[in-house]
């Protein structure tokens, strides 16, 4: 498959472009496995996000009702043509993800699952619009870098542990279903890759107002060198006193330093500030 790909790639005139972060998957197993990893099925509508040369497209057309794939880049096109030719459930609007408009597109297309091989480049932005705009995606199943799958599946007070993950599980749970060796792309990247499935549960931590728990889960990890107390002083610009009495309530140790909050318990020291403070 990888000769087939090389050629069809050169004969449409392809050339890479590290600016989309392109780095594309052949393996016949491994883009089966990520399909079976993301659990989809014949009743599922996938939306891909960079279907590059089509390879992962046709892995998921093969299992579900209907693939949407969004590419950027427009010199795909040729390639699209014949590597998705017969895939009559697969079709691909050429624009920028991030500038899509997620209502319309949901109320167009219902409920969905997201498979992608992400363009590492705008990796967290992806995944951050997904999951604060939409209504009605059930699960993202993505690869990404290695470093950045630990990091959306972190545990509290590790060193991997940042604003995402506690912001990613407020509203989803994500796991790690598969590692990726850098040799499996082409062309090949210097790091190494993994498959993350984010599984979409609105409401997950109960938490009253979600925008504002953001605001005070990104205070907290403002500066990691510094206290939870003094990130919440300088972010929000209320007294020391405030910070601390606040934290007491919530059970939190005054010297405490952001990162070792649980997404509970930002939940927990965001209801608190927003009933008992003024900001
Ligand atoms: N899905 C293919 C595969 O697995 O072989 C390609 C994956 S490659 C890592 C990422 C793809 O996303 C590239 O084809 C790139 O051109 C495309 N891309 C980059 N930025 C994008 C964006 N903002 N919106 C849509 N597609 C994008």
């Amino acid at each position: 498959m990888e000769n087939d790909l090389k050629s069809v790639l050169s004969e449409s005139g392809f050339g890479f472009k590290k600016k989309f972060g392109q780095n594309f998957i052949t393996d016949k197993n491994l883009l089966s496995s990520i399909v079976s990893r993301s659990g989809v099925d014949e009743n599922d509508t996938v939306v891909e996000i960079g279907c590059g040369a089509g390879t992962l497209t046709k892995a998921i057309a093969e299992r579900c009702k209907r693939v949407i794939a969004f590419e950027i880049d427009t010199s795909l096109k040729p390639v699209l043509e014949r590597t998705l030719a017969g895939a009559d459930n697969a079709e691909v609007v050429f624009k920028d993800f991030l500038k899509v408009d997620l209502e319309k597109l949901e109320r167009e297309i219902g409920s969905y699952c997201v498979v992608a091989n992400l363009p590492y480049y705008v990796t967290t932005p992806l995944i951050t619009k997904i999951l604060e705009q939409s209504k009605s995606c059930k699960s993202l199943t993505v690869m990404v870098q290695e470093e950045v799958a630990e990091r959306l599946c972190a545990n509290a007070d590790t060193p991997e542990y940042g604003a995402i993950t506690a912001v990613i599980a407020l509203c989803a749970s994500a796991e790690i279903v598969k590692r990726v060796p850098r040799t499996m792309f082409i062309p090949r990247p210097n790091v190494d890759s993994a498959v993350v499935k984010l599984t979409v549960q609105r409401g997950r931590i109960p938490v009253r107002d979600e925008a504002f728990c953001k605001k005070v889960i990104h205070a907290a990890f403002a500066s990691r060198r510094k206290t939870l107390e003094n990130n919440l002083v300088n972010v929000f610009k209320i007294t020391r006193e405030r910070a601390r009495s606040a934290m007491e309530a919530c059970g939190i140790d005054s010297k405490s330093r952001g990162e070792t909050l649980t997404p509970e318990k930002f939940a927990q020291l965001s209801d608190f500030l927003s009933i008992n403070m003024s900001m």
